[in-house]
């Protein structure tokens, strides 16, 4: 037990039941998540029954509707249950982030037929989703992918190689985005294909600084034929669909850095606390009271930021600026909070006997992942400044 133990984190909730939904999300992170994280993330295991365990718990679905199995919880509260599961463990709040950004076509854009059909079973029925976009010459440009779908009657006819996919090839179903029509953003579809479609394989999982329980491979498109009734969306419509799920994505990312952030102040607190030099706890000594104080500020301004965007999606209005903020301050502040819960360790904390290198190590990927923070700036930029080459 520690002299003193961390602070709960004092959260606006807008209901009843958002605080009980907490609780819960609170309890699932302390019995079965935070305990496995250090042994199973050095392992590279995947916790797949966590998944399913959340799945049953309604936790799967949270921001789509009740109609369809989703948890009809606006962005605030579903954020907020993120943050509770990266803090405990990356892998599983990341991993939930992407299993709602790749239902957000079908759950936004489908036809009612489609979500009838589909939906119930990846809001809350097991099922774990994946989201391709990126291809291995195609990152911040993804309007450039090369994957074709062809159309051969009824039938597609998905051909080519995704890149970086988390849960690439142990998903249950992708949403995919492939070329149909002309160069660049105009000519690209979105496509739900189920995990078992013949011809789809995953790759060998890449061997990854952190986040070394979430498996991110490349997933090959050998032939694959989905029928039309597998199309999201219009022809043509695909990159928009693809970058309105990023927008709300990257609000997930956000939610997840500032989840990782506070984890790394509990440890840095905790330890600073116990850990006494000079014949006084070190978190007596002005130098690290003031590193302190601002990695507690900087993940308060973050979660302000994430929740503001959020608040504005909920409300129905333009949330893209803000998303991109959001996703830049709460990943930046994950990476600077992290290293400097490295440094109040000092030597421990470069060891592997504390999770405060892990976070380090994990924190640096929030920072490429859903766009890079390079161009978070320059969509944040265009909403200020206007577009390039007026
Ligand atoms: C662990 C992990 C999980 C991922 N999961 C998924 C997933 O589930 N689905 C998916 O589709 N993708 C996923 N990605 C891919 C991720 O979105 C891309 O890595 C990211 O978009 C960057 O693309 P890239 O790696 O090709 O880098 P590049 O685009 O080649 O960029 C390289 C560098 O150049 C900079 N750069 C590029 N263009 C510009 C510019 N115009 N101005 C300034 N700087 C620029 C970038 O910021 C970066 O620093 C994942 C990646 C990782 C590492």
């Amino acid at each position: 037990m520690s002299d003193r133990d961390p602070q709960p984190v004092e959260r606006q909730l807008p209901t009843e039941e958002a605080r009980d939904l907490l609780a819960l999300v609170r309890e699932i992170a302390q019995r079965e998540i935070a305990p496995r994280a250090a042994e199973e993330e050095d392992a590279g295991r995947f916790p797949r029954e966590i998944f399913g365990l959340l799945s049953e718990s309604g936790l799967l679905g949270l921001p789509y509707p009740s109609e369809y199995g989703g948890g009809d919880q606006p962005y605030e509260v579903y954020l907020q249950v993120l943050e509770e599961l990266a803090a405990a463990r990356l892998t599983v709040g990341l991993g939930v982030s992407v299993h709602t950004l790749a239902s957000y076509a079908l759950a936004t854009y489908g036809t009612k037929q489609q979500q009838v059909e589909h939906l119930p079973a990846m809001l809350g029925g097991g099922l774990l989703g994946a989201y391709c976009l990126s291809e291995p010459s195609s990152g911040s440009d993804a309007a450039s992918l090369r994957t074709k779908a062809v159309r051969e009657g009824d039938t597609w006819v998905i051909d080519g190689t995704k890149a970086w996919i988390t849960h690439g090839g142990i998903a249950d179903f992708y949403t995919v985005m492939a070329r149909t029509g002309e160069d660049g953003p105009r000519g690209i579809t979105a496509f739900l294909v189920p995990g078992d479609a013949p011809g789809l394989s995953g790759a060998a999982p890449e061997k990854k600084m952190g986040l070394k329980g979430s498996p991110t491979a490349q997933v090959h498109f050998d032939g694959v034929r989905v029928p039309d009734d597998r199309r999201v969306g219009e022809e043509g419509q695909g990159f928009s669909i693809a970058l309105a799920a990023l927008d709300s994505g990257r609000l997930g990312i956000a939610a997840c850095a500032i989840g990782l952030a506070q984890a790394a102040l509990d440890e840095a607190v905790r330890y600073a606390t116990q850990r006494r030099q000079f014949g006084r706890p070190i978190a007596d000594f002005q130098g690290l009271r003031f590193m302190i104080a601002d990695m507690a500020t900087q993940i308060e301004a973050g979660r302000a930021l994430y929740l503001a965007a959020a608040r504005l999606r909920d409300a129905g209005r333009p949330f893209a600026k803000q998303a991109a903020m959001a996703k830049l301050h709460c990943t930046d502040t994950a990476m600077k909070v992290t290293t400097d819960a490295v440094q109040i360790l000092g030597g421990y904390g470069y060891t592997a006997d504390f999770p405060a290198e892990r976070y380090m190590r994990e924190a640096k990927v929030l920072q490429i992942v859903e766009g890079t923070n390079q161009i978070q700036r320059m969509v944040i930029a265009r909403h200020v400044a206007g577009p390039e080459g007026r």
